[in-house]
């Protein structure tokens, strides 16, 4: 591993390993430890780390934890005992985490803190005691917990021991899994090994520092395996980003506000809405089936990001789906609507011709309801409703998608949403095209844009299969029936949100508004029913369309 940290040089300068510039020390402490000339973000110590992240005067340390010892009595140059005072002198730490509770921007936190200065931030029997403390401490007082990592791994000189700390730390992060509590990491470089194989990657949002090393084994190890060159950027956070590793990348200087959104959205205020005094529910009037569908397919729309960025406080975008890629076409995070927690997902198409390829015509892959899926899950597990915003002509039908099961992750999503007990409202926006749109749509509440569109196929390619010519494509759009009120009629809408005269692109903030209302509302409807009840009432809903009655014979 190659040296990330300040070379100090004489008592005020430092030289910095990203770009060799010599550096005013104060000048890079003010910029919490970030070059200010490359960006490079060098390591901080524990201490440091939690006055960047906490408010000032918040900060108590959890109580001192007793030492284990030298339980295999390890003697590598020197006795582990010695070596351990020695890192204890040196730091003025008594392990390699400092763990305390406090507020970031008013929330309350729990924080582990590795320090990578106590030998390498390695995971002993301390390190995993403390953080399972920790975690219980959280689970105890119901308070979000924040682990920051770095690390090289396990902690050889207490072998097997130390590998059991992965087991006792996961274990905990579950235990906050099953009571609903939020776990954040942040990655800081470089975290690798045991400390990458259990906590690190294991919490609900993992957040990381630009350039922050993250990986299993180390590069001089797989390098020797391989005998071959490791790809530019290979383990770096953004490598890890890039294929659906990492919810974002957050720059130093960004931490605190980002942390503190979290907190914000999991300490809000968790009662039901009330509904806005005008019900956002109309039939439509009536149009050309073939103008609705291009009304529909119109690039002035307000996009999934317009409506967050219209009535969606505090968000915080995640991506990726933790095991592939980062889908672009479908877009998610959490936030507050109307001061409650909401996590949002949405299909993202965009207004240029640019952005909507950038977002492969909110055509989503796998990794994109992958994505989805684990938001929804987060949902659950926090007990926070689902809003979904459909735009799409369809999922993504690309050799890469079959190859990384695009159907599955459709179905997958489609029954996980079925079976969720948080209320689901989706709201057809634009286009909602077939499956692609269903496993974002299984909702107690699904409304639609008076313009929009819900249909199993494209009017071209209804037109294409059955009558062999996509050019009758408009004949097609009006047997289908795939406007918002003929669906309304047929009861797979349960309302349709009036669009300004001229249509959404005329006017997208008052579409936005209208979207607005009508979320709220349907919020409020099902805020009476409590976890069970919302997923039978879900289910029911589905259950009743194109189901046979019994009566009359
Ligand atoms: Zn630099």
């Amino acid at each position: 591993m190659t040296a990330t940290v300040n070379m100090p040089v004489g008592k005020s300068w430092l030289i910095c390993p990203g770009c060799r510039a010599l550096l005013y020390q104060r000048r890079v402490e003010r910029n919490l430890g970030v070059c200010p000339e490359c960006d490079h973000h060098d390591q901080v110590t524990a201490h440091q780390r939690i006055e960047q992240l906490f408010d000032l005067d918040s900060v108590e340390e959890l109580p001192p934890v007793g030492a284990f010892g030298d339980p295999l009595g390890f003697v590598d140059t020197v006795p582990y005992p010695q070596r351990i005072e020695a890192a204890r002198r040196r730091t003025g730490l008594d392990e390699a985490v400092v763990c305390v509770r406090g507020t970031v921007e008013g929330q309350p936190l729990i924080a582990a803190v590795m320090d990578f200065r106590f030998l390498g931030g390695s995971l002993g029997t301390g390190v995993g005691e403390r953080i399972t403390r920790a975690a219980e401490l959280a689970l105890e007082t119901r308070t979000p917990l924040l682990i920051v990592s770095a690390s090289g791994g396990a902690r050889m000189q207490e072998g097997v021991l130390s590998l059991m700390q992965m087991a006792k730390t996961s274990a905990a992060l579950g235990a906050l899994d099953e009571a609903g509590v939020l776990t954040i990491s942040l990655v800081s470089d470089p975290t690798y090994g045991g400390v990458a194989a259990s906590f690190a990657t294991l919490c609900d949002v993992i957040l990381a520092e630009p350039g922050a090393r993250l990986g299993f084994a180390g590069p001089r190890v797989i390098q020797q395996t391989l005998r071959q060159p490791l790809p530019a950027g290979f383990q770096t956070a953004e490598y890890l980003f890039a294929r659906g590793m990492l919810d974002d990348l957050v720059p130093r200087s960004n931490l605190r506000s980002t942390i503190g959104r979290l907190l914000a959205f999991t300490g809000a205020d968790r009662s039901a809405p009330d509904p806005y005094p005008v019900r956002a529910t109309a039939a439509p009037e009536s149009a050309d089936p073939w103008a609705v569908v291009a009304l529909s397919r119109d690039l002035g729309r307000p996009s999934t990001l317009d409506y967050i960025g219209h009535f969606v406080d505090g968000f915080v975008e995640l991506h990726g789906d933790r095991l592939a890629s980062d889908c672009p076409a479908i877009v998610g995070g959490v936030g507050l609507i109307d001061g409650r927690p909401t996590v949002v997902i949405g299909h993202q198409k965009g207004h240029t011709v640019a952005e909507v390829a950038s977002r492969n015509f909110g055509m989503a892959t796998p990794a994109g309801y992958r994505k989805a899926a684990r938001l929804m899950r987060l949902a659950e597990k926090l007990g926070t409703p689902i809003v979904t915003l459909i735009d799409t002509p369809g999922a993504y039908h690309g050799i890469s998608a079959e190859e990384n099961g695009q159907a599955l992750a459709i179905a997958d999503n489609i029954r996980m949403m079925a079976g969720l007990t948080v209320p689901v409202v989706a709201i057809v926006t634009g286009e909602g095209g077939s499956g692609g749109a269903l496993a974002l749509g299984v909702g107690n509440r699904v409304l639609m844009l008076a313009n929009a569109t819900y249909s199993v196929i494209s009017p071209e390619g209804c037109a294409a299969i059955l009558w062999n010519d996509s050019g009758r494509a408009d004949e097609a759009a009006a047997q289908l029936k795939l406007q918002a009120g003929d669906l309304l009629a047929l009861g797979i809408v349960d309302g349709v949100v009036p669009e300004p005269p001229g249509g959404a692109p005329a006017d997208p903030g008052a579409t936005a508004s209208a979207v607005h209302r009508a979320v709220v509302d349907a919020l409020a409807e099902l805020a009476g029913l409590n976890r069970e009840e919302v997923r039978a009432h879900r289910r029911a809903r589905f259950r009743q369309i194109g189901g046979l009655t019994n009566a009359g014979g």
